[in-house]
């Protein structure tokens, strides 16, 4: 699926003869910004069976400098300095260019803040971190009507859904980009005080949102939802279910969110029973996948499974089966579109049990 949307903006880009020496410029320049650490996590995806390798839209290396958000001078000269860049989120999507004729491997678009600032589009903007000299922000401009058309963007890129090109960009561009959306996400839903419904406003360099009521003063910092996400398995069988909302023939781990109250183990154990009926005996933790789609941390778990008949929940899922070690294999050899997206983490639960038997 991946490979697909990522080959209809490489045909867009193409289709609408956009003069992409100047984006293609400025992805390489960008590129090159973050290539430190995108040169070590390319290294590690050559090697998927490496435990330690950071799930897609983690591993970014950013510094967050959380010590500096509150250094208003500083601030202000990093908006002004020619080397920062911005990170443009509208309406959930990132700006991104995938070059006509090359690899067709998407990148990245930054914008100088400078630029930005001469376009009227810094209010609000938030830090996001640093790398090398470069300092990031991400800035909301959901209010340009079509951006496409928009000085600033249009002979840059295109804003597009991240989840449809992630797992095709290198680590540290994928991770800069979900964080920036997760982050302009939050932003967007908390206008205004969950404790007395005044307005809010940004502070410490987007980090918190203060309420305006001098009466309330409360502060809002950003939230992510964690949810886990596991792989059942007994034997050398593993269980995998399908919802409604998957593409055509795609089956994938079992997921829910935590509730209150409830501890990530609890989690699991219920979300398996209810979905399909299947009893945990035990499990250990894998990995987590920062998942902003739109405002999650995905907890990835492999569990045991003590029970293996089946029955469905129907409201949640349309099928579920197990599946054998070496059905699953040979799915993933002929590029099947049984397994999911290669920039989940449901993907990696999945491949790392395929490679932990000979
Ligand atoms: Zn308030």
């Amino acid at each position: 699926m991946a490979t697909t949307a990522a080959a209809s903006i490489f045909s867009h880009a193409q289709a609408r003869r956009l003069p992409l020496c100047h984006a293609t410029t400025a992805a390489t320049d960008n590129a090159n910004l973050i290539e430190a650490v995108a040169m070590t996590n390319a290294t590690d995806r050559r090697h998927p069976a490496q435990a330690h390798r950071p799930n897609v839209y983690a591993g970014g290396g950013l510094d967050r400098i959380g010590d500096l958000r509150r250094d208003h001078a500083w601030i202000t000269e990093q908006l002004g300095a020619t080397q920062t860049r911005i990170v443009p989120v509208w309406r959930s999507q990132n700006l991104i260019v995938t070059e006509p004729g090359g690899s067709a491997t998407p990148s990245v678009v930054l914008v100088p803040a400078t630029e930005t600032a001469a376009a009227g589009l810094l209010a609000e903007p938030i830090l996001l971190g640093r790398h090398d000299d470069t300092t990031y922000f991400a800035v909301d401009v959901s209010a340009i009507p079509q951006p496409e058309q928009h000085p600033l963007f249009a002979e840059r890129g295109v804003f597009t859904d991240l989840r449809s090109v992630g797992s095709l960009m290198s680590g540290p561009q994928s991770s800069l980009l979900a964080y920036a959306r997760g982050l302009v996400f939050w932003h967007s839903r908390h206008r205004f005080c969950g404790v007395c419904g005044h307005a809010t406003i940004t502070e410490e360099a987007g980090h918190v949102r203060t309420c305006t009521n001098p009466a309330c003063n409360a502060q809002h910092w950003p939230r992510t939802d964690p949810a886990v996400i596991m792989l059942v398995h007994r034997d050398d069988r593993c269980l995998l279910a399908r919802s409604p909302r998957f593409r055509p023939g795609m089956f994938s781990t079992l997921a829910g969110f935590v509730e209150p109250g409830e501890s990530l183990e609890e989690t699991v154990i219920r979300e398996v029973m209810e979905e399909v009926g299947v009893r945990i005996d035990a499990l250990h933790y894998h990995s987590s996948q920062p998942w902003p789609f739109p405002a999650s941390i995905m907890l990835g778990f492999h569990a045991h499974a003590a029970t293996t008949a089946i029955t469905l929940q129907p409201t949640e899922l349309e099928d579920a089966h197990w599946f054998s070690r070496d059905a699953l294999r040979a799915a993933r050899d002929e590029g099947s579109d049984l397994l999911p997206g290669g920039d989940s983490i449901a993907r990696r639960l999945i491949e790392d049990w395929l490679d932990s038997a000979p």
